[in-house]
């Protein structure tokens, strides 16, 4: 069976691990001349948000065979609004991962385990493929195939920035920043490579690419994060979701597949899952649609979350930070390991009818 993979991205990776664990050795294809973005960067996978999988490396290792390593046990949350700071630390909080060049990375992790060799500066056409090969995979992490073949629902295009950053950090605490000033309905944050580097991003949804800088500015100024940037780069992020994940002999997997929520924009481990699932398919002729409904369940509630977390404004936020800073609740979200994101949706449709005003618990900078 001849297989092509467009993609050297974790899920097209992931997907080829599977083949290959099957029998099948797939065709990877990738347009830089190596494996990762030029640019590292840390990702976090948040426990919170694939509930009841309680350990998400722990997961992609048991039930995909994805064994990875993170670059450290993420311990703290401190989420900043206008006018409040709240942290959240727990041991289960989930990881804090390495994307990009370094052999660290989880897209250089899976691709040390390929028996096969990955075609490099080969930007790859899938309707052309398709023709070639009995079946193409997608896994280029953007919409382009989706919205060829007609299947691409957007949700919103956002715009990020981001910078590698020089300072003082806590390896273990992600930072998250929300202020419709700079961020609209998106957010900043920071998360650290090691005690002495961190990878900032601002993402903002609905702005023209030249205007990013205006936000970066206002960003760091309202922040107060004046760490010495060693390099930066630029990129838009469609976020969507699509009408179908396979048409013929094409399949979509993660981002291109709209395996990636619209809340924080995560995507590594269901795009992962993703990838394994269509190997699966492909491997045993199953139906991939079928395969993929528990994750696009979740997703789509992910989502829902994220619809009414728009609808706030700066006040709405604060309260928002406040409330997740309290105790109980933090503890009934972070710590008892009960799925709670359908929950937060209902309080949050509520929510600007709350006339709750919980006090600022911590002065305003980090
Ligand atoms: C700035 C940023 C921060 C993020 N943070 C998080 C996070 O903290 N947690 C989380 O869970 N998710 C996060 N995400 C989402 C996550 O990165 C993606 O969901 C994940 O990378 C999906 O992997 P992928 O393999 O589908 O796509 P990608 O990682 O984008 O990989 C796609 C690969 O395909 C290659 N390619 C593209 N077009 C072609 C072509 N025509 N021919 C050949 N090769 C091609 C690319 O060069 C790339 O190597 C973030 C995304 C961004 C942009």
């Amino acid at each position: 069976m001849r297989v092509a993979i467009i993609g050297a991205g974790p899920s097209g990776l992931a997907c080829a691990l599977e083949l290959q664990r099957l029998g099948i050795k797939p065709v990877i294809i990738e347009r830089y001349h190596r494996v990762g973005h030029p640019v590292e960067r840390v990702d976090i996978l948040l426990h919170m948000a694939w509930l009841p999988v309680k350990d998400q490396l722990a997961y992609l290792a048991r039930k995909y065979g994805l064994y990875l390593h993170p670059l450290a046990p993420l311990h703290s949350i401190v989420m900043y609004s206008p006018s409040h700071r709240s942290v959240i630390r727990s041991r289960r909080l989930g990881y804090l991962v390495y994307r990009g060049r370094s052999p660290l990375s989880i897209e250089n992790q899976l691709a040390a385990r390929l028996n096969s060799s990955v075609v490099f500066e080969t930007i790859a056409d899938p309707r052309d493929l398709a023709r070639e090969f009995d079946w193409v995979v997608v896994a280029t992490g953007d919409s382009k195939t989706a919205r060829q073949l007609g299947l691409w629902q957007e949700y919103t295009n956002v715009v990020i920035k981001g910078a590698l950053v020089l300072g003082q950090f806590d390896p273990h605490t992600f930072h998250m920043f929300w202020d419709t000033r700079y961020a609209g309905h998106s957010y900043g944050y920071l998360a650290p490579f090691d005690r002495g580097r961190a990878s900032m991003h601002l993402c903002v949804g609905g702005i023209k690419p030249e205007e990013m800088d205006d936000y970066w500015e206002l960003f760091l100024e309202a922040e107060n994060l004046h760490y010495h940037i060693t390099e930066t780069y630029e990129q838009q992020f469609h976020c969507g979701q699509v009408t179908r994940h396979q048409v013929g002999n094409i399949l979509l997997v993660g981002n291109s597949g709209g395996f990636v929520s619209s809340l924080l924009g995560l995507g590594l481990f269901s795009g992962m899952i993703s990838g394994v699932l269509a190997a699966r398919a492909i491997a045993s002729n199953d139906d991939y649609e079928r395969l993929v409904k528990p994750l696009t369940r979740r997703i789509n509630e992910l989502n829902e979350l994220r619809s009414s977390l728009d609808k706030l404004d700066n006040h709405g936020l604060d309260r928002l930070v406040g409330i997740l800073g309290i105790p109980g609740i933090k503890h009934l979200i972070y710590h008892s390991g009960l799925d709670i994101i359908p929950k937060i949706y209902a309080i949050l449709s509520e929510f600007n009818k709350l006339t709750f005003r919980p006090q600022s618990a911590h002065p305003r900078h980090h």
